[in-house]
């Protein structure tokens, strides 16, 4: 374990093309829309579901259980966490029942404008509802997928557990640690040109 204390990364403000979005019922349970967090110039994406509680109250910048795990995760895997930008499938937090297939449908258009403008090298998804989301498949697993690259809508991408559930599951911290490790060497061999999202999604490639 490291001595890294947590710290509340600073967050984007959406743009206002977005600010006041209507595109899903969301719209009617947020407070707000939540861009996302970090350096938005980072080299890397991490991508989790939604916006919780913590997010959808402004002005409220502590440290909530996920970014403890994720920044300690972080530490022990040697990723600088001045490079991750952190963003969500879903940019408002539902607070009651919904349609998810429709949200994350129309929610994937504003991801889709982050990749384009940020032009990030890697992608890392946490947790089944981020994997499934960017991956576009309903079936997509963490068990099954992590460990290997993927072309994704033109991003190399991988996938790891999700920060609160290896808060809730201990177990699963080594292997977390595993996968951001993953990530932080990538980043290391692929310093270069930054990649240019397509939209498309491209056949799998190992790692
Ligand atoms: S979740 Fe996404 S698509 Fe739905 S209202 Fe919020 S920003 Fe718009």
């Amino acid at each position: 374990m490291t001595d890294n204390q947590p710290i509340a990364l600073p967050e984007e403000a959406a743009p206002l093309h977005a600010v006041s979005c209507q595109l899903c019922e969301l719209a009617n349970q947020r407070s707000r829309v939540i861009w996302g967090e970090g350096n938005p110039e980072g080299r890397i994406i991490m991508l989790l579901d939604n916006p919780g509680a913590r997010e959808d109250r402004e002005g409220r910048a502590f440290v909530c259980g996920t970014r403890a795990t994720l920044q300690l995760g972080a530490a022990e895997a040697g990723l600088d966490m001045n490079d991750v930008y952190v963003t969500y499938v879903l940019k408002c937090r539902p607070v009651r029942k919904y349609d998810k297939e429709t949200a994350r449908n129309r929610c994937r258009a504003h991801l889709l404008s982050q990749l384009e403008q940020k032009r990030p090298k890697l992608m890392i998804c946490l947790g089944n509802v981020a994997v499934q989301a960017f991956f576009q498949d309903p079936e997509a697993e963490v068990k099954q997928l992590r460990g290997s690259w993927y072309d994704i809508a033109g991003l190399p991408t991988t996938v790891s557990y999700h920060p609160l559930a290896v808060r809730r599951r201990p177990v699963l911290m080594r292997m977390f640690v595993e996968d951001l490790k993953r990530v932080a060497a990538r980043s290391v061999e692929i310093g270069g040109a930054s990649i240019v999202p397509s939209g498309e999604e491209q056949p799998e490639k190992g790692n």
